[in-house]
């Protein structure tokens, strides 16, 4: 950490105009206490790290259970030197004593008031819940920046994501998605945009990187992207994704494919509009292959009309069933695996799959049935994908 109080509560930030001799002067004459759990604490001055201070071994102090790395260290003070360049009077590592918890950076944008966790080790889901909810309640945005080096880019448009990694989901004004990321040693924000959710863990993915010299404080606070989701990419990947499905049957454990086989399915032959890319779709773990398949099986592929509600309870019984897995975004309050289902059935009606039928009910238009072979389904998704635009997939 790098702001303490010394014995007559005086608040000392290491970053800031303070040579080394100096440092090591007042250190002389002072002691230091952490402004969360009041001990003692170490101010270190080194040739290799950033002067930062320390607790004394077998702390009980939070804050301990974070060991900062140099890593951190060099993010945090980039971030703060780069806001305060920038005007924002930003603080450093403030305590919120109301709530216990304390930021890398307290600042404020645009009427908004920011804490900044540049968070650079893994916490667990429920801590960052907690203090994510501590923020809001506070009336404060908390923006959780991931570091940079613990992207796992896997191509040009596509993304390895954690859960944890999920954790940090922001929705930009414009409604698209973006992981906010920072990197001190490239010097660099990377925000991760336009994700897009293929399995549990990968994802279609944009970037876009740009140095933190020529950065505008809008690129953290209130990024715009341009950019749509690539189709072509969206597309090949879905395909590499059924491919391999088929070739799996081996994994006879596996209760999705067994749900297909035992409707006589073969996972390629699935038809292009199961695994479609929906706006919410991030609320939802499960790959969209096999939340869409399920949806078909159990209400839209009927010929039966349905109803919007008659598809929720459908998901919402596989959900129980744990065939399909939610996903908490604790950053955006303001929508749910519901939107990506109506969002789903939009795309379908857009697409003449689905019409309308009888008041509030829908119906699948030509049953057609499943394609007996993969250079058919091939051509009927090529065909598919050249008639589909961004404004049928986003209800424009
Ligand atoms: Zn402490």
């Amino acid at each position: 950490m790098l702001v303490a109080s010394t014995e007559n509560g005086v608040r000392i930030c290491l970053i800031g105009s303070h040579s080394i001799p100096a440092l090591q002067q007042y250190r002389e004459h002072h002691n230091f206490y952490c402004p969360e759990c009041k001990e003692k604490v170490i101010m270190k001055i080194g040739k290799k790290r950033i002067p930062h201070f320390s607790h004394r071994k077998g702390s009980e102090c939070p804050e301990r259970y974070e060991r900062e790395t140099e890593y951190h260290m060099s993010g945090k003070v980039l971030l703060f030197q780069w806001l305060k360049k920038k005007g924002l009077n930003p603080i450093l590592e403030p305590f919120y004593p109301e709530i216990s918890q304390r930021p890398d950076i307290d600042v404020h944008y645009e009427g908004v008031h920011y804490a900044l966790e540049y968070q650079c080790s893994n916490i667990s889901e429920e801590l960052f819940i907690k203090r994510t909810e501590a923020y809001l309640k506070t009336g404060i945005v908390p923006i959780w920046i991931l570091a940079g080096k613990s992207i796992k880019r896997m191509g040009k448009a596509k993304i390895s994501l954690s859960g944890f990694q999920y954790l940090f989901l922001r929705q930009a004004a414009s409604g698209h998605w973006v992981i906010p990321s920072f990197c001190p040693t490239t010097k660099s924000f990377i925000n991760i945009h336009h994700i897009q959710p293929l399995t549990v863990r990968n994802a279609c993915a944009h970037y876009d990187v740009k140095p933190i010299s020529q950065a505008d404080p809008a690129i953290l606070f209130t990024p715009y992207f341009k950019n749509d989701i690539n189709l072509d990419e969206w597309k090949r990947e879905v395909r590499k994704i059924k491919n391999s499905l088929s070739q799996n049957s081996g994994a006879i454990r596996n209760n999705f494919l067994q749900d297909l086989y035992s409707r006589s399915i073969a996972p390629a032959l699935l038809p292009p509009e199961i695994g479609l890319p929906v706006r919410h779709s991030p609320y939802i773990e499960t790959s969209p292959i096999q939340w869409q398949s399920y949806l078909f099986m159990d209400i839209v592929g009927k010929a039966r009309p349905f109803s919007l509600p008659q598809m929720i309870a459908a998901f919402r019984s596989r959900v129980k069933n744990n065939d399909i897995k939610i996903r908490s975004i604790p950053l955006v309050q303001t929508g749910s695996e519901i939107h990506a289902i109506k969002e789903y059935l939009d795309v379908l009606i857009n697409l003449n799959i689905v019409k309308h039928a009888e008041k509030g009910l829908y119906k699948k238009t030509a049953l057609s049935g499943e394609p007996e072979h993969y250079s058919r389904i091939i051509q009927i998704e090529d065909d598919f994908y050249r008639g589909i635009t961004q404004r049928i997939l986003q209800g424009k």
